[in-house]
């Protein structure tokens, strides 16, 4: 089985190692990177050698089918997964249980995501990308600056993965308004050596044309990104599935289940999709969305259409489409760079695809029931409804859950038929602590604090450097940030 990756709309097919797909990102031609070879494959028997093992176990066995060893090596990869999942960055682990199932009633379950350093399901990904890319990079002797914009949660996520790591230096621009006084709080504790925050006198939008803007200047086309696009981040996702299966079967491997995910950007989905196509017993894949419903209609209907993303209470869902839908598109159209190609430049000239009607060959849409037939289904959730998934879970269990999961507890429910017998999960993708004014409104209390954030808000002084919607300031920020690591590596080279 290759390793090798090819962009979903290279025509050529021309292949790349997962090393450079995780420096890259993006492909030049503005696809995703896939594997070459489609997904490799998980046995029942290698799944039941995984019972009762460690998360980072599980995360070695999968993850390590996807890096060639020529592009980080097995031990390596093992290194950087006790690393990632480490008792310091998951302190509230019972047991070494990086992310934990609770059962809420019989076949209903919440599996928990978010007890990593930033109390967000990011870090389960961003955690072990980061430190693989310094490896990467380690090995070739090159050092890289990342650029990225952030709403909320990606932003601690990826600064908590890149905070003190030899190769990297992350510039993060957020808007001055808008983020939650604990994600502020969040990233301005981790500002400083190689880490800058850049506060935008704007809106995420305004954060986003910045980057893009920036990187169309030949002297920072080098920059790095982070985003949800990278194959490294994805792979990093599949195992939690795989440890979500084994707590809720236990030994009874080949029993189906499934899974809520609380989407936005697709990402959490797709490698649910994976999961399922290396061979985990997944029924079906449900994905939950706020107000913001381009996923729903898109599963639903077929029909993929942008839309303004409106600002809800569960913010980290509020997008207007669905980058890492196109890795599934691939499949769907038959792993045909040329039908995605066609797709993705009529989508971005004009905000939407349509479904197709009938079999006519100049209809470049899917078929209305094309993700359902997958056993891929959604549904959508809205405020009224997150306050009551809230109360629903704390009646239940005494368990606090914070809005996004609350979403995909909602929808859960609706899909939900207790007589099938098949065990559902929902995923939980933050902590409540990161949205207490929710929960609040829900209960009227929220859950007593981790010592870790107590206070956090009171702790964060400064910590931003402050620039108007200009990218000539933002230049200026970032010719400082690259000079600073060359004249770091100068002093750290023999
Ligand atoms: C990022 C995020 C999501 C959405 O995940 P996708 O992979 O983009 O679909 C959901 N919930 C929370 C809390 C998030 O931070």
């Amino acid at each position: 089985m290759s390793e090798q990756l090819v962009s979903t709309r290279d025509i050529g097919a021309q292949t790349i190692s997962y090393d450079e797909a995780l420096l890259q990102g993006l492909a030049p031609d503005g696809g995703l990177y896939v594997p070459e070879e489609g997904y490799p494959k998980l046995t029942n028997s290698e799944l039941r050698d995984l019972i009762n093992a460690p998360y980072t176990t599980i995360f070695e066995k999968i993850v390590g089918k996807y890096i060639g060893e020529d592009a980080i090596p097995t031990e390596k990869i093992s290194e950087i997964s006790q690393q990632a999942f480490s008792e310091e960055k998951f302190p509230s682990a019972v047991f070494g249980r990086v992310a934990p199932v609770t059962k809420i009633q019989e076949n209903f379950y919440i599996q928990e995501l978010s007890l990593g350093p930033t109390a967000a399901f990011k870090d389960m990904a961003l955690g072990p990308l980061a430190l693989q890319m310094d490896y990467v990079l380690g090995q070739r002797d090159e050092y890289l600056t990342l650029l990225g914009a952030t709403s909320g949660d990606t932003g601690p996520a990826a600064e908590a993965a890149v905070k003190g790591l030899a190769r990297l230096s992350l510039a993060m621009l957020s808007p001055e308004e808008g983020m939650s006084p604990f994600q502020k709080a969040q990233m301005a504790n981790l500002s400083g050596g190689n880490i800058t925050n850049v506060s935008v006198q704007g809106n995420f939008d305004d954060c986003q044309y910045l980057v893009k803007l920036l990187k169309k200047d030949p002297d920072f086309k080098a920059l790095g990104a982070v985003n949800s696009i990278n194959w490294g981040r994805i792979v990093a996702q599949i195992p939690y599935y795989v440890a979500g299966y084994l707590q809720v079967v236990g030994d009874n491997i080949g029993k189906e289940v499934d899974f809520v995910v609380p989407s936005g950007n697709f990402g959490n989905m797709l490698a649910g999709y994976i999961a399922r196509s290396m061979g985990l017993p997944i029924r079906r894949l449900i994905a939950a969305t706020n107000e913001n419903d381009v996923l729903h209609t898109l599963i639903q209907k077929g029909d993929y259409q942008a839309k303004d993303a409106k600002i809800t209470s569960s913010p980290s869902m509020d997008i207007s489409k669905a980058s890492n839908f196109e890795r599934l598109l691939y499949d769907l159209l038959g792993r045909d760079p040329e039908r995605v190609r066609n797709y993705m430049d009529k989508f971005e000239e004009t905000g939407r695809v349509k479904a197709r009607k009938g079999f006519g060959l100049q209809s470049i849409g899917l078929h209305r029931n094309s993700l359902r037939e997958l056993d891929i289904d959604s549904g959508t959730s809205n405020h009224a409804a997150r306050l009551r998934g809230i109360r629903w879970v704390h009646d239940k269990r005494n368990m606090f859950i914070d809005p996004h999961t609350a979403d995909a507890v909602n929808v859960g429910r609706m899909k939900f038929k207790p007589n099938e017998g098949v065990p559902m999960i929902c995923l939980s993708t933050a902590a409540p602590v990161k949205f207490e004014d929710t929960v609040r409104s829900a209960l009227g209390f929220v859950a007593p604090r981790e010592k870790r954030f107590k206070n956090l808000e009171k702790r964060a002084e400064g910590g931003y450097t402050v620039i108007g919607k200009r990218v000539d300031e933002l230049a200026i920020i970032m010719g400082i940030i690259v000079s600073k690591q060359q004249y770091r590596a100068l002093r750290q080279s023999p």
